[in-house]
């Protein structure tokens, strides 16, 4: 086994999205080949309704999918194919958008007012980007949750882990998507593909994804703590980028960790990107954006 060193470790930036909703992106809008096949990561835990009411308002997608993975609150969404439905805490709604969808994405919180979930893009291959549009919503209590001897936790949303598989399925790029809960002062070897391109976002807690090996000088920030760490431990919103290997290392801190462990294999084609389209040529987003203008952008309508 090859531990995965660490490449880059980054905290989610402040971002206004949708109608005014105050998110944190992790990744998104810079450097494609880096997270290929992902292009998107938005945390948008908010304990301020006033900051995510407002919601994501009828907009267009075209060539991504989209996975919404939501911890605490709701999201009511709504699309041009009729569709219409709530995504409740624990569930997770994998949208393929392929050849276009229009649709209202609007995060509701809970009676405390709060609002815990995440936005992942995965791009699309190259003769994938038209097919035909397809939703799987998938209920919390599908979602397989493997516990080890150690007391570590995944939950398994899609692909296989520890010889269970999540009940997502078809996705072009074959993703892995794990929420990781690791207990405190335990540390915890993953197995993650080879090929795969891999990262992790963490959500709670604290701990050291690079004791193993790797070097010592990865540039970190940490912000936004008052809490003691190691100078080497990343805490709350980091986002830590994998180098190749066949497995990742977390050492949690006192109060464990958890996190988001996603890998998927990379696409490594052209990307022509602009707001909620992603294509491979500037020439298929012009026509995606012309085709929105005179009202044949979908090709879908059931
Ligand atoms: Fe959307």
């Amino acid at each position: 086994m090859s531990i995965r060193p660490v490449k880059r470790i980054t905290q989610a930036k402040p971002t206004l999205e949708g109608a005014g909703v105050h998110l944190r992106r992790a990744f998104g809008f810079g450097n494609t080949a880096e997270f290929d096949p992902f292009l998107l990561l938005d945390d948008f835990r908010n304990d301020n309704p006033d900051e995510y009411l407002s919601g994501f308002p009828w907009h267009p997608h075209r060539g991504i999918e989209t996975v919404t993975y939501v911890l605490a609150g709701t999201v009511e969404h709504g699309d041009s194919m009729g569709n219409r439905g709530v995504i409740g805490a624990g569930d997770v709604q994998w949208m393929t958008a392929g050849s276009g969808i229009i649709h209202q994405e609007m995060p509701r919180g809970d009676e405390a007012g709060h609002m815990h979930g995440f936005q992942l893009w995965a791009n699309l291959p190259a003769d994938r980007k038209m097919t035909a549009p397809r939703y799987q919503e998938i209920s919390a209590r599908e979602i397989p949750s493997v516990t080890d001897d150690d007391g570590t936790q995944v939950r398994i949303v899609c692909g296989s882990f520890w010889g269970a598989k999540g009940p997502v399925d078809g996705i072009a790029t074959d993703p892995t998507y794990l929420d990781v809960s690791v207990p405190p002062g335990r540390r915890r070897s993953l197995p993650v593909e080879t090929t795969r391109q891999s990262f992790a976002y963490v959500f709670a807690g604290s701990g050291d994804f690079r004791n193993a090996s790797g070097p010592l000088d990865v540039p970190t920030e940490i912000a936004g703590t008052s809490q003691t760490v190691p100078s080497s431990a990343v805490g709350n919103r980091s986002l830590v980028v994998f180098d190749r290997g066949d497995e990742v290392v977390v050492q949690a801190g006192p109060e464990g960790i958890r996190f988001l462990l996603v890998s998927g294999k990379p696409l490594e084609e052209p990307v022509a990107w602009q707001g909620p389209i992603v294509m491979n040529t500037r020439e298929q987003l012009q026509q995606a954006f012309q085709e929105l203008e005179k009202g044949t952008f979908l090709k879908s309508r059931e």
